[in-house]
């Protein structure tokens, strides 16, 4: 049993002080108490806050960060950014993406992220054919993960079409594809695979309602298993929406949840344009809202109605998505600004009289615990596995604030350089804003963007 302590830890979403956290050889959190004495605990100074979830991440896109942002026509969406991707994925192998996925998930604990969900399509080489070994893409995923240390649900992806209505596929979709059977059989054996690997969990993930179509999403809904996690995108621009009206009569949200079981597995990536039927739809279902916002501010998506979600007592969290910027804090405070600008207006989404820090992020860190790890328990309690962030206490955005003000001061005045140490099932992974192989992961990383941005 390793025991630390803490002046001031942030335990199911309230500032409690002199906590004393007993964890257990297999990385679970035994007890934590408050108003205790440390005793022969491991004293930390610093605030205490749980680890933050990623919900939603393509690692490979990390290496295309800026690469996207030569102005183009002045109708320029999401959809020039993804010829962007398309091209810049002619020249990826599975070294060189597993180099970037270590470098981004060291980035992402040095944010305070400490578990992720990969939406992971990159399966087949350049051109399309398979690996000989069909899960090595999805191999260096998991690898990745536990060379850096971060928490992982994998979600592997099906992608079959490039349209509603089961399009073919176009050229630069060749990497993606599988039909359901060859999907299927990828399921099975990562989770075969991963059977035994602590920290690491399997979910499926429709790709979107345009790549899928109605069969295949029965199909896989009919094989998973109940505690198994469901990622798709959804409702991401107008064009998607408007395609599938033209396609179905009816909008993304609306038309999943006439054809499936929306419930707590669910996460629906972006969800941004929705009515306010489809918001009490999905709150009611108790499905999850994957909200990316530095992604959907980058790609020009529009902003999704939180605050009317959080009325409806909805559950979201945060995904870095694309990985153009990795910060926790910095994913909230888009988010509340988006709002702000939006109703001019301040404090939207948080409670009166609460900290608009703290309610932020408990409600992210429950609703992305939830939809990665479903049926578990979030946040810092017995049983749930000890993934926590210490915060500087002698940074500048914190000095002088008391305990409820110490979240608002990270997420409004601070970014990741507030991040002091960081703990993924009880393992240090980050001391003193190093991640403990930053060099080895950086150093790797700079060869491989050095010889990618020669072909490009
Ligand atoms: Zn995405």
């Amino acid at each position: 049993m390793i025991k630390h302590f803490f002046d001031f830890a942030f335990v199911q979403g309230k500032w409690a002080q002199n906590v004393l956290l007993s964890i257990s050889a297999d990385g679970t959190i035994n007890d934590i108490v408050s108003n205790s004495p440390a005793g022969d605990a491991v004293k930390h100074r610093g605030y205490m806050v749980p680890g933050m979830p990623n919900l939603h991440s393509h690692a490979f896109q990390r290496a295309m960060a800026g690469l996207g942002e030569l102005a183009g026509p002045s109708d320029d969406t999401f959809w020039s950014w993804r010829r962007v991707m398309y091209d810049f994925l002619q020249h990826l192998g599975p070294d060189e993406f597993q180099a970037i996925a270590d470098q981004l998930y060291m980035e992402m604990l040095k944010a305070g992220f400490t578990s992720v969900g990969e939406f992971h399509y990159l399966h087949h080489q350049v051109g399309g054919a398979p690996y000989s070994d069909r899960l090595e893409m999805s191999h260096r995923v998991i690898a990745a993960a536990e060379k850096t240390g971060i928490g992982l649900t994998l979600l592997p992806v099906l992608y079959s079409y490039s349209g509603f209505g089961a399009q073919t596929p176009s050229s630069g979709q060749g990497r993606f594809i599988n039909d359901v059977d060859q999907y299927l059989a990828l399921v099975e054996a990562l989770n075969t695979a991963s059977k035994e690997k602590a920290g690491v969990c399997i979910g499926v993930a429709p790709h979107s309602l345009r790549a899928t179509s109605q069969e295949q999403i029965k199909t896989v809904l009919d094989v998973v298993s109940a505690d198994m996690p469901i990622h798709i995108h959804i409702a991401e621009q107008m064009k998607e929406v408007d395609d599938c009206i033209a396609w179905s009569g009816q909008r993304p949200v609306e038309w999943l949840a006439n054809q499936v079981e929306l419930d707590e597995r669910w996460c629906l990536v972006h969800a941004t344009h929705v009515t306010e039927a489809e918001i009490k739809t999905i709150a009611t279902a108790g499905a999850v809202v994957g909200l990316c916002p530095i992604t959907e501010a980058n790609l020009g998506d529009g902003l999704f109605p939180v605050n009317q979600f959080m009325n409806e007592k909805g559950s979201w969290g945060i995904g870095s998505d694309s990985n153009i910027n990795i910060s926790s804090a910095e994913e909230l405070r888009t988010l509340e600004y988006g709002q702000r600008l939006l109703h001019q207006k301040r404090t939207l989404i948080a409670e009166p009289g609460r900290s608009n820090g703290d309610y932020l992020y408990d409600a992210a860190c429950r609703g992305g615990r939830r939809v990665l790890n479903p049926g578990q328990k979030a946040g810092l309690q017995i049983g749930t596995v000890a993934d926590f962030v210490i915060l500087k206490d002698d940074h500048p955005a914190l000095i002088g604030k008391k305990p409820s003000q110490i979240l608002d001061g990270w997420i409004f005045a601070g970014n990741n350089e507030v991040v002091k140490e960081v703990f993924v099932r009880g393992k240090q992974v980050v001391n003193d804003g190093h991640h403990i192989q930053e060099d080895s992961i950086k150093e790797r990383f700079q060869r491989v963007m050095t010889d990618l941005s020669h072909k490009l």
